[in-house]
């Protein structure tokens, strides 16, 4: 018998202005909420109108983490210190592997006055965190979409549903990340890892999940469990479905760093006084 996994919080998302002062909402790494281990911050950069976003993420440090930017609608152009460019369009993914030390810039492109995306951060085990920086980049093309019994539809970033296997790879928590699409009076059960975290960001329409009927924008954090059962009413619904290992490691952070104790922090602070950061 296949134990269903209950919700343990829904986080409404909180406006706050990050970068360069972009509007967006936050609903991890919050007052309320620090992380979901392995999942250190979770923003929604839908903007209310291209200004909001247009200020962007000039070129800023990260160690420690991994920061993963999937985009809905409009492009991110971004350039880095290890000799990467590019522009993030709409289905397509980034996965950025901070390791020891990065810096890069995240500037948003309204497309038709739209740009709509998320970034999650992951964090990296201690073993990893001093570690090479590395990119995983897919384009929509490259993301497959899984057709489901009941009639959800899944684009597979990462992990696995049934035989459809996303294409980022090698990530050291196995995460699995969905974008699902759930027509109206329809009903899906995703099977979970038991040991894993699981995410809902539901941000399109209303689903039934554990008895309760939630409607977009929450964040909904699942308790234990071996698969989510999430079913709709009239409308369709739509929500990224992302778990992963947790690590159980002691957390520092400090805007962009995520290490395991204050002393690697504060380490990462004279390094970056010293313009010795990122370390060749
Ligand atoms: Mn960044």
């Amino acid at each position: 018998m296949t134990r269903l996994r209950s919700i343990e919080r829904v986080i409404e998302p909180q406006y706050v202005r990050e970068g360069a002062g972009v509007l967006l909402r936050r609903s991890i790494a919050l007052p309320t909420l620090d992380h979901v281990d392995p999942f250190l911050l979770f923003d929604d950069f839908r903007a209310a109108k291209p200004a909001d976003v247009l200020p962007g993420f000039p070129m800023h440090p990260h160690r420690g983490i991994e920061t993963v930017t999937y985009m809905l609608a409009g492009n991110v152009a971004h350039q880095d210190s290890i000799g990467n460019a590019g522009v993030v369009g709409p289905g397509a993914v980034q996965w950025m592997t901070s390791g020891r030390g990065i810096l890069h810039e995240e500037m948003p492109q309204p497309v038709d006055d739209r740009l709509e995306g998320f970034q999650l951060w992951v964090n990296l085990p201690a073993a990893l965190k001093m570690g090479p920086a590395r990119y995983q980049e897919f384009a929509a093309g490259d993301i497959p979409e899984c057709a489901l019994p009941g009639g959800a539809r899944a684009r597979v970033i990462a992990g696995a549903v049934d035989d459809t296997r996303g294409p980022v790879a090698e990530i050291a928590v196995q995460p699995t990340y969905l974008d699902v699409t759930l027509p109206g009076s329809a009903d899906v059960t995703l099977p979970t890892p038991a040991t894993h975290n699981v995410l809902v960001y539901l941000f399109e329409g209303d689903i039934r999940l554990d008895g309760q009927t939630l409607a977009a924008t929450q964040m909904i954090v699942l308790g234990a469990g071996e698969a989510a059962a999430i079913s709709t009413g009239a409308r369709e619904a739509r929500f990224l479905f992302i778990t992963g290992q947790p690590l159980n490691e002691p957390i520092a952070r400090h805007g962009p760093f995520v290490m395991n104790t204050r002393e690697e922090i504060q380490q990462t602070l004279q390094e970056l006084r010293a313009g010795t950061f990122p370390p060749a």
